[in-house]
């Protein structure tokens, strides 16, 4: 690491960025984005990022050290649940309890069908849970 007293004192005042920043498809081999790990079934593992790679979007991708990667942990039944849990909140009507395929816009607080009679297609959601009949003996 330099010094303070190194730096060109005629650089103008930018944030110090204090990892390297590579031109684009020029991140050297051993170095990988998250997405790149997740595609070889590897997560970060806690590292911190050790360089960034310019992108054809605004912001850099951020690169870590494959060799430091972890093992992505595979999916348990218990997580796949309360993901599922999760996305049930997010996709069911409160109103007309149909489960929808898509996330319906959290403005509504309902579907569309609901809340401005705009038909849904039956394709798009999945029979909503049986009303709690009781079979006894009326
Ligand atoms: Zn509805």
């Amino acid at each position: 690491m330099a010094g303070q007293d190194d730096a060109d004192r005629c650089v103008p005042d930018v944030p110090e960025t204090t990892i390297p920043v590579f031109k684009r498809l020029c991140a050297p081999l051993g170095y990988a984005t998250k997405r790149q790990l997740r595609a070889m079934g590897l997560r970060p593992g806690g590292q911190d990022p050790v360089a960034e790679v310019e992108t054809r979007g605004p912001k850099n991708g951020l690169l870590y050290e494959i060799a430091k990667a972890r093992l992505v942990r595979p999916m348990t039944l218990a997580k796949e649940f309360a993901l599922d849990r999760a996305m049930a909140a997010r996709q069911t009507c409160g109103t007309c309890r149909r489960r929808y395929f898509f996330v319906l816009p959290t403005s509504l607080k309902s579907c569309l069908e609901c809340h401005d009679g705009t038909p849904a297609d039956p394709s798009s959601y999945t029979a909503p849970p049986a009303p709690a009949a009781h079979r006894l003996a009326a």
